[in-house]
Order: C-alpha cells, then structure tokens, then sequence
C-alpha cells in the first residue's frame, strides 16, 4: 500500500535520497551532506557537525546539550546500491541499516520540536559504525553527557534485553616447508591451522538463556604457496559470538588449541543489557552496536529500531513503508515520555 499521509511520503521520499548517497564507511561525506539537507532544510531542525576523522563528520541535530539522544549510523557496508521502490518497500544499501532508522529518528525528532517538547533531545548520527567505531569513539570523547541513549539499529521496535559480546582473534600457524612428495620431511602450517579450527568447531561454548548461543564464524582464511609445496605458513581471521564474559571464552579457546597455532587479539566487546525503557523487551541481539563505545559517556542505553537485521548487508536490503511509520511513531512515544518524566 502507497504511504497513507503527506508526512509519510515525505519520509519515504528522504529515505530515498539518503539511500542514494553514497556512504561506504570511510567515504560517508554524500550521505552526512543528505542527512544535514533534510534535518536542517527540509525538517527545521538545528545541525551541528562534530569532526570525527578528518573529511568525517558525526551530526548532532536538535539540543546541543542532550539529556536524550536517540544514537544511530550513517555508514554502510560495501557496495553502494540505489534505492528502488515497490508499492510497499524502499530497497538499496541501508534502506535498514541504518538510514531508514536514521530517517525514523529525525522525523520523531522534528515532530517533538514541532510541539515544544522537544527541549533536551537530539538526534547523533554517526559515521565509522560498520568498521572501526571512529564516530562512536569522538562522540564518547567529546563534551556530551547525556543522561540516556537510544541506540537504533533494525531489531524491532521492542527494546532489546541485550548483546551478545564480540571476540576477533587471528590464528597464525608456522611450518616448515619441502617437497610435498616427502611429507615427512616437513610441517605443513595449513593443516596446524585445519586441525585447529577443527578443535575449536567441536568446542562446546557458553550459552545463556538470554543471549543465546555462543558462536563461531571462520571468516577469512589463508595460506600456503603452491599445491606441491608443504605450507610454510597460514593464517585465519575468526569472530566468536560471546554470550558469556570474554575472557572465560578465550581461556576455553586457549586451552582448546594448544601449541598448535599462535593466537591475537584484534578486537573484544563485552555482552551488553540494555536498559527496557519499562517496556515488555524484545530478544536479545546478536550483532554489535556502538554500545559498548559510547560506555564512557555514562548514559543509560537502549536498543530499539524498525526493520529486520537479518536483511542487511545483503543484496535484497528493504524497509517497509509500515515499519518507517511504526519506527517513527515509536522513537517519538518513547523519546516523549522520558523527556516528560525527568
Ligand atoms: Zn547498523
């Protein structure tokens, strides 16, 4: 069904101009240019740019001192694809994740505004969310002390009860190489790694009856010369899932692999609980938000935002022109009520 108001199609018509620029993370100046167009021009709201990496903006938009901000992504994973639109549906690159939150945001933002209730509150749509969190990270340093923050990423519009945590590791492992015909003669370092991964496949991680499973995606591997060749080398880049603190999963890793392959570090984030907002909270998610970097600023945190994740990142990326108008309705009652319980 077409949108049903003038305030809808407006919606839906900026979601696709935010869709169509472009906003790979590291080149996000097109879409944080849309994004100040719409808020400022088109939504009357004041914008205030905050330099995260040079050329790379976050934008501050309504209160310049927020008690309550309502935090999402501007950023997207590659590559760049158009909006298209059905009778019902906006397609493309971040039509979910997270410009149709992103668009939802500001309008439940211009609609307080709109109606002297929105002192106190401001939209924070950063850039870096996809990769190294740079946004999140010059947001937690910056001057802001908010008492609250609503994080939106497309997980339904019940308040998440949770994250799971994240562990990046690489494993490396060291042979020695020779002629492949005289296996004896050397270490091949692929199949170290092969029988390492396989430990750690039939490992029974942590699980918890709120976040779920703990579990393991082999996401990048690499390795060797030549198929006559034995292995001087190899490498594996791995993401665990962590429904338990890191560090009880890392030592279970540890002790799993053995001398087999060296281990690194890249990148831990610790499961999350969301604040509810006093509402019936959905399940717990699990991907990784900016949660865990903007801690610093000692807000409370929230999770909630309209779409469904698991069409991000894909082909076939889509929001519903019902789930845009639920989104907005929803970021504006909530917004809304904390604002008039402080
Ligand atoms: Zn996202």
């Amino acid at each position: 069904m077409p949108p049903e108001t003038d305030e809808l199609r407006r919606a839906v018509d900026h979601l696709v101009d935010l869709v169509n620029a472009p906003s790979v993370t590291g080149d996000e100046a097109p879409a944080v240019d849309a994004a100040e167009r719409i808020a400022r021009d088109d939504l009357d709201l004041s914008v205030l740019r905050m330099e995260a990496e040079p050329g790379r903006d976050n934008l501050l938009i309504g209160d310049p001192n927020p008690r309550i901000i309502l935090c999402t992504h501007l950023d997207t994973v590659p590559p760049h694809i158009d909006a298209t639109l059905s009778d019902t549906h906006v397609y493309g690159r971040g039509a979910c994740d997270a410009k149709g939150v992103a668009i939802a945001m500001l309008y439940a933002t211009a609609r307080l505004f709109r109606g002297d209730k929105g002192d106190g509150l401001a939209c924070l749509l950063v850039v870096g969310e996809e990769s190294t969190h740079c946004g999140a990270m010059a947001a937690a340093a910056s001057d802001l002390s908010p008492q609250h923050i609503i994080l939106g990423e497309p997980c339904g519009l019940d308040p998440a009860i949770a994250q799971k945590g994240l562990l990046k590791l690489r494993l490396s492992a060291r042979g020695s190489s020779g002629h492949s015909a005289y296996p004896e003669l050397g270490v091949s370092a692929v199949h170290r790694l092969l029988d390492a991964i396989e430990r750690l496949k039939r490992v029974d991680l942590p699980n918890d009856p709120t976040l779920g499973p703990t579990t393991m995606n082999v996401g990048r591997i690499e390795g060797g010369v030549a198929a006559n060749v034995i292995a001087p080398s190899a490498e594996a880049i791995l993401l665990f899932r962590c429904a338990a603190p890191v560090d009880a999963i890392l030592a279970e890793i540890r002790s799993r692999i053995g001398s087999l392959v060296t281990l690194e570090e890249l990148n831990r984030a610790e499961p999350y609980a969301f604040n509810a907002l006093g509402l019936s909270p959905g399940p717990a998610v699990p991907f990784n938000t900016d949660a865990h970097t903007l801690l610093d600023l000692g807000a409370s945190m929230s999770l909630m935002g309209p779409g469904d994740m698991r069409c991000a990142h894909s082909p076939r990326e889509e929001l519903s022109f019902e789930d845009l108008a639920d989104g907005i309705d929803a970021y504006e009652r909530v917004v809304g009520n904390l604002l008039a319980g402080e």
